[in-house]
């Protein structure tokens, strides 16, 4: 009897900033990578869009790089038997289904030019009932603001829809289609995590509700969308038609939120993960049934891996500037020349020297939804040094955290226990040791961080009996575990956070002023 041949994964990454494809064993390492950036298009403040075509191209590019490099490593291309995706949320894409022709770029998650069409749409009858619906409060994150700008601003768009050939979608569906052949196979679908942001599924039923789309007043017979399929499938999402890979299965998909939560192995309720990238987004397991937050988070859909396991739910929490923060010393102040400097800088001082830095650059995200505050450094007196400015810059993303996880206890009637951390800002020891004092839990940081990649990857490979069940993968990704334990009283722990709340009460109205 021969061993039994090792299998690999693959993971697409369709990120805001770049697009990535890794390829995974059984263990969950990754063994190759390819990364491209590509072009970020902001023709005006506000407005933020991605070409859709090279989105696909920046994708295709990644898995033929990424396979070279298996193949160097002495790999076989066929040990790779299914490809996962994970994708940049609610970023809208329309395009002709007659001709698979994209009519608009991609307008990004972070976009806020329709603005003023959702503080109309606040005003409509009924739009204190659609949190209920869907999980979401109306602002201008979710897809649906965006379609409909496009559907009222973009004659290409307004015609496809009155001639009924528009199709919508958001990344993973853009993708799935084009990857697929576009109108060749025409694979026109997308999974419940994505879903979940566009404003137009019902979040108990996971099917889109017909009372949502009435509201956005949008004629279902004109308008094309994906089908709702599991995150983990072996059928729905077809297979690659282009790349080395060409004839390899997409078994998997999942928003990247959603996939970061799934690969810090955040399969049970009461399991929680934050992601500290550019912003912070902070995923906690609430179980079978979805928890309406009423205290500023979102409630999502955290995974729906199909056969006889039902879908599972997360509370959501957003925070707006995290890394960025970060960044911003560097970039603006010129305080050190790199982001990963900020921990030294931060050494120089034995704590924050009094100063407080609420990093609202664009109002202030979860759980305080403050629009009107900007960034304000409280309490810098003649002994303040740059240290003391970065301490409080790392501390002020711990802090939201920590009002974030006060506000999903009070939803969840449930205290984590301890907190699964990835994304750049938790490479800085001192940040991660600072979050652990302020949540009075322990922070887990794994070895290997690419667990939003991990999370596409697993998804797929449930679907192709790489991994037979969610117990087989507890094991995976659990080597090299850094832990960080409070050090600090909880009365400590308390009375920073009060002051921090002060802070944020202080901050208040500033863009208002003048
Ligand atoms: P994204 O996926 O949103 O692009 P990443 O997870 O790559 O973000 O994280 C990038 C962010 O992390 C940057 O904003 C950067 O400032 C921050 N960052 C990177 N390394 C460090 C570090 N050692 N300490 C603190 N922040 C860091």
């Amino acid at each position: 009897m021969g061993s039994v041949p090792e299998v690999f994964i693959g993971s697409i990454d369709q990120g805001t900033t770049s697009s990535r494809f890794l390829i995974f064993n059984k263990q969950g390492e990754p063994v190759a990578s390819h990364q491209l950036e590509f072009k970020q298009i902001y023709p005006q403040p506000g407005w933020h869009e991605h070409d859709p075509e090279e989105i696909v191209s920046s994708v295709e590019q990644c898995i033929d790089g990424a396979v070279k490099q298996f193949e160097t490593q002495g790999h076989n291309i066929n040990t790779i038997k299914a490809v996962g995706i994970t994708n940049q949320r609610e970023t809208t894409v329309v395009w002709n289904k007659e001709t698979g022709e994209a009519l608009y770029n991609a307008i990004v998650w972070t976009d806020t030019r329709h603005q003023g069409l959702v503080r109309k749409l606040k005003q409509r009858l009924g739009a204190d009932k659609l949190t209920d619906i869907c999980g979401l409060p109306l602002s201008t994150y979710p897809s649906v603001g965006k379609l409909l700008w496009l559907i009222e601003n973009v004659d290409k768009v307004k015609q496809a829809y009155e001639k009924g050939v528009l199709a919508f979608g958001t990344i993973d569906t853009w993708l799935v289609y084009k990857l697929n052949g576009g109108t060749k196979r025409n694979v026109f679908v997308s999974d419940p995590s994505n879903a979940s942001r566009t404003m137009f599924m019902n979040i108990s039923t996971l099917k889109y509700d017909e009372s949502l789309i009435d509201f956005f007043r949008i004629d279902r017979t004109k308008i094309a969308f994906p089908k709702i399929v599991h995150s983990s499938d072996s059928s729905a999402y077809g297979s690659l038609s282009s790349t080395v890979l060409k004839g390899v299965p997409i078994t998997g998909c999942l928003g990247d939120q959603s996939a970061a939560l799934v690969g810090q192995k955040g399969f049970t309720p009461g399991l929680g993960k934050n992601t500290y990238g550019t912003g912070s987004f902070i995923l906690y397991n609430v179980g079978e049934k979805p928890v309406i937050s009423t205290h500023g988070l979102l409630t999502t859909v955290a995974f729906d891996f199909g056969g006889n396991s039902k879908p599972m739910y997360a509370l959501e929490g957003s925070i707006a500037v995290a890394g960025s923060s970060v960044k911003f010393l560097v970039d603006n102040f010129g305080f050190i020349e790199s982001s990963s400097k900020i921990s030294s800088l931060a050494e120089t001082v034995e704590d924050n020297g009094g100063v407080t830095f609420v990093t609202a650059f664009s109002g202030l995200f979860a759980p305080y939804w403050i629009d009107d505050a900007r960034g304000t450094i409280f309490g810098i007196t003649a002994y303040t040094q740059r240290g003391h400015i970065a301490r409080a810059t790392l501390e002020a993303t711990c802090f939201q955290t920590k009002a974030i996880l006060v506000a999903m206890e009070k939803d969840s009637g449930h205290k984590l226990t301890e907190l699964a951390v990835d994304g750049g800002m938790c490479n800085s020891d001192l940040t991660m040791q600072t979050q652990s004092d302020l949540i009075s839990i322990p922070v887990k940081r794994p070895a290997m961080r690419e667990t939003t990649a991990l999370g596409a990857a697993i998804a797929a490979g449930l679907a192709v009996g790489v991994w037979e069940s969610i117990d087989e993968l507890k094991v995976v990704n659990t080597e090299g575990v850094t832990t960080f334990k409070p050090a600090i009283s909880k009365e400590e722990s308390s009375s920073r956070f009060a002051r921090w709340e002060k802070a944020v009460e202080m901050s208040k109205g500033w863009a208002h002023f003048g």
